[in-house]
């Protein structure tokens, strides 16, 4: 039932006795995987963001110090993923029920003695979700701490191996996904269905973008046909295995700074 996390991680394999027992429980970090199950173009599973985040998470928890006490939760495999849902296999939750879900699952863990909860989620389409919620845990448990974090925002190679234009327009299933794919579940991954499809170019002067400091909210649909918004084609497995390690790296220092970090004492 841990896929990719190592058992001693797993935090459902623990007793609550143990639970109950263990030293140190405000500086454990509790970590939950956020994923989507949604289109990703014709040559990836629907599982994909899913299977990045527990993928990262594994590697990452493989090589963390051992004496740095971290749990994964297991992994909320559904997100909200309404911009893809004219694509039939997605499935999504509601802003609502996402923002539920993870404020119940945070509740639970502090009312356990845990004080630091970290949101590891994958979906590009659900950051604000997170932060809202985190905030919202803060606010009524002021000594909880909730880090609402996107898996691939921590220190990584991946920019540096992608061409200009996939890195800054390749927002969904295209190289570094693909690539990613290829390392964590290579058996499904349909290469030869790859494709490239970037959206519609805006003027240069408009000051509006798909994504960026003054985006237009969009749906999949409006700005590609196959589902892909980027450049599939250029994927590898090599590359995918090089930006695993590093956004594993990446993660194991998050888990680091974590551990250590304090709010400070009010005075
Ligand atoms: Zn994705």
């Amino acid at each position: 039932m841990h896929s990719f996390i190592p058992p001693a991680r797993f935090f459902p394999y623990l007793t609550w006795n143990e639970v109950q027992a263990m030293p140190d429980k405000e500086n454990v970090v509790i970590i939950q995987p956020v994923g989507a199950i949604e289109q990703h173009g014709p040559h990836l599973p629907l599982i994909v963001d899913a299977a990045i985040a527990v993928g990262v998470l594994g590697k990452a928890l493989e090589s963390l110090d051992a004496d740095i006490p971290a749990y994964a939760l297991p992994t909320l495999y559904y997100g909200k993923s309404n911009e893809h849902w004219h694509f039939p296999g997605t499935i999504t939750l509601s802003t609502e029920t996402l923002t539920a879900t993870i404020m119940e699952v945070g509740e639970s863990i502090y009312r356990a003695g845990f004080r630091k909860f970290v949101l590891m989620n994958a979906h590009g389409g659900q950051p604000q979700v997170m932060q809202m919620a985190a905030r919202d845990l803060h606010v009524k448990y002021s000594d909880f701490l909730v880090f609402p974090l996107f898996v691939w925002r921590v220190p990584n190679i991946t920019k540096d191996l992608l061409t200009p234009k996939e890195a800054t327009q390749g927002m969904h299933a295209g190289d570094a996904e693909t690539s990613i794919m290829l390392a964590i579940l290579p058996e499904l991954v349909q290469l030869d269905k790859a494709v490239a499809e970037y959206p519609p170019e805006q003027t240069e002067s408009s000051l509006i973008s798909w994504e960026g400091k003054l985006p237009v909210s969009w749906v999949t649909r409006d700005i590609s046909k196959s589902g892909v918004i980027g450049d599939a084609t250029t994927a590898s497995q090599e590359k995918g295995s090089r930006i695993l390690e590093s956004v594993a790296n990446g993660w194991v220092q998050v888990i680091r700074d974590i551990y250590a970090f304090q709010l400070p004492q009010p005075s």
